[in-house]
């Protein structure tokens, strides 16, 4: 399972990530594989984020259509995909690139969703014979739909594509201000799976768009999703809150009266029960009260929880899901039962 660090901040960001990391002491690599959507990135850290990779700092950059943009009414279909090809065209440097999707809404008429989903299946395949050649093996095109047969429809679309080797799925559920927040829903787990055993086959990897708390990456990992994009870590420490392994996040601060809160006993039991440690979470009190020590803290919660899925379990995953990720837990015993 690969982590994709999803980054919508400036490169000042960036760089403090960087800085604060090797404050951490870890040998791993936080921004090993990134994800930025160029048309909506400014410039200068596009340009950090190209020095990065030249170094081999960065090992993968994903280019993001922006399809989030169009959802909220910034640019319109047409407008990505021509700046995205006009983009893409003149910038050979990344390592995959995501072709323009169109996400429908949960707001939308039946008869609008199979336009989106239509439009992205038929505007990828388009916007892949116009790539540049030496692209054309880096494509990532993004399922859209809220049926299996409109999954299905952009699924046979990508698969005449030849030598694929990676699918996206784009199409969760919304929550949080704005919708501005994937969740995963029973529907869309079982359309995850249905599509692993279909892409196995093939061998494409399929990569989930904008999730993964550490209860939903474990689900992902159960259906057979090679990777996925996040930047809950990070928005969610500008909530108050925080991730352990395999649990969802929950508030520390307080100052979120509406927020299910973690005191500072349980955090302390759930440190012992999920092995975490880290130089971030030393001590509770600075935990809840610096927001960069709490999105590094589920930076590393994150990668914690990805190694504990790929080598020798050392923690009950069930019985943390139970206690503290209850609805994980549902979900998890209803799609794998
Ligand atoms: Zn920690």
């Amino acid at each position: 399972m690969e982590f994709i660090a999803s980054i919508t901040l400036d490169v000042s960001y960036v760089h403090k990530i960087r800085r604060l990391w090797k404050m951490g002491g870890d040998p791993r690599n936080p921004l090993k594989n990134v994800l930025v959507s160029p048309l909506f990135t400014d410039p200068k850290t596009l340009a950090a984020f190209r020095e990065l990779r030249e170094n081999n700092e960065v090992e993968q950059i994903y280019f993001d259509s922006g399809a989030y943009s169009v959802q909220k009414g910034r640019i319109s279909y047409e407008e990505m995909y021509w700046s995205l090809l006009s983009y893409y065209r003149e910038n050979g440097w990344a390592d995959w690139y995501v072709l323009p999707d169109y996400v429908p809404l949960s707001s939308d008429s039946p008869e609008d969703v199979w336009y989106k989903v239509q439009t992205t299946a038929n505007m990828s395949n388009l916007f892949y014979t116009e790539m540049p050649e030496h692209l054309k093996l880096r494509a990532l095109p993004v399922i859209q739909g809220h049926s299996i047969e409109q999954i299905e429809f952009c699924l046979e679309n990508y698969l005449k594509i030849e030598g694929l080797q990676r699918i996206g799925f784009g199409s969760f559920p919304t929550n949080g201000k704005n919708s501005s927040v994937n969740t995963l829903s029973p529907d869309a787990l079982s359309s995850l799976s249905h599509l692993t055993k279909i892409l196995d086959v093939q061998n494409i990897g399929l990569h989930a768009f904008g999730v993964g708390t550490p209860p939903v990456i474990f689900l992902l990992h159960e259906a057979g999703v090679r990777s996925f994009d996040s930047v809950g870590w990070m928005k969610t420490a500008g909530f108050g809150k925080i991730y352990m392994p395999f649990v969802r996040a929950y508030n520390i601060t307080y100052r979120d009266r509406t927020a299910r809160g973690l005191t500072k006993q349980a955090f302390l039991e759930l440190k012992r029960l999920t092995n975490h440690d880290c130089f971030f979470c030393q001590s509770f009190e600075k935990l809840a009260q610096s927001r960069d020590y709490r999105f590094m803290h589920n930076l590393i919660v994150v990668m914690d929880t990805i190694d504990q899925l790929s080598g020798p379990r050392s923690i009950d995953v069930e019985k943390i899901l139970d206690i503290y990720s209850p609805y994980y837990a549902k979900m998890n015993a209803g799609a794998f039962a």
